[in-house]
């Protein structure tokens, strides 16, 4: 795209520990808040190569997710995600509704009826959205999506050796797997119908998934 853009990464004072429902519901406003602040760039993005409508498909989905949150008191981290999940699912056509629907849903499967979650169980968390978006989409790591970005941040995560290292990994190689989109050729979603023409651009859903790490680092720093 040529442009050198920066994205700042979260800066990680003191934790808020451990994950709790709050912490969850700070994460999905930050991430609705990015989703409405990004939405321009991801709409640019995915004009150059798929239909242009990334930014205004996950910012309407994440606004209707907040309406859904506001309505009912969550009772748990795992409750907060499956509202959002449901919201997204059937409020955001196209590839990143479902796709972010089942990340969320089954983050929040496994952290259901938890109170306060530790970081093993955080990072399972992470794996089982992973698992889920993989199952979902069909994609491998290169076909340039936005398992680029959460595939290497869930390793990241999942090989520190606690919370408060292992978000800034996550984060840090989220940025990285979104900038290691750009030379890729799209096999997957409506890029790929671009073929060669899909390279040199980087990819709209690996963008919001990096918005998506950096907000839940956020969420959890003090
Ligand atoms: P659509 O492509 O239907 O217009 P969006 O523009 O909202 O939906 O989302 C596009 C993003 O979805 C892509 O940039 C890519 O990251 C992601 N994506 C598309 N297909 C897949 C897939 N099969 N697996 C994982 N991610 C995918
Ligand atoms: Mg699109």
């Amino acid at each position: 795209m040529g442009c050198a853009r920066e994205y700042p990464g979260p800066s990680l004072g003191r934790l808020r520990l451990p994950v709790s429902r709050d912490t969850v519901l700070d994460w999905m406003r930050r991430f609705a808040a990015s989703m409405h602040e990004h939405r321009e760039e991801l709409v640019r993005l995915d004009t150059a190569i798929g239909d242009g409508d990334h930014g205004t498909n996950m910012d309407r989905g994440m606004r209707k997710a907040l309406e859904k949150l506001d309505a009912q008191e969550q009772a748990d981290p795992g409750a907060v995600l499956k509202t959002v999940a449901m919201a997204l699912v059937s409020s955001v056509g196209g590839a990143a509704g479902p796709l972010y629907g089942t990340l969320l849903l089954q983050m929040g499967t496994s952290l259901a009826g938890k109170g306060d979650v530790d970081f093993d169980a955080y990072a399972a968390a992470w794996r089982k959205g992973l698992e889920g978006v993989k199952a979902r989409g069909k994609a491998e790591p290169g076909d340039k999506t936005m398992l680029d970005a959460l595939l290497p941040a869930v390793e990241a995560l999942e090989q520190a050796s606690d919370l408060n290292a292992g978000l800034q990994a996550a984060v840090d190689a989220a940025e990285r797997g979104m900038r290691d989109t750009v030379p890729l050729v799209a096999r997957k979603g409506r890029a790929s119908y671009l073929g060669e023409r899909s390279r040199d651009h980087q990819d709209p859903g690996a963008t919001s998934t990096y918005y998506l790490c950096q907000t839940a680092a956020e969420a959890l720093a003090g």
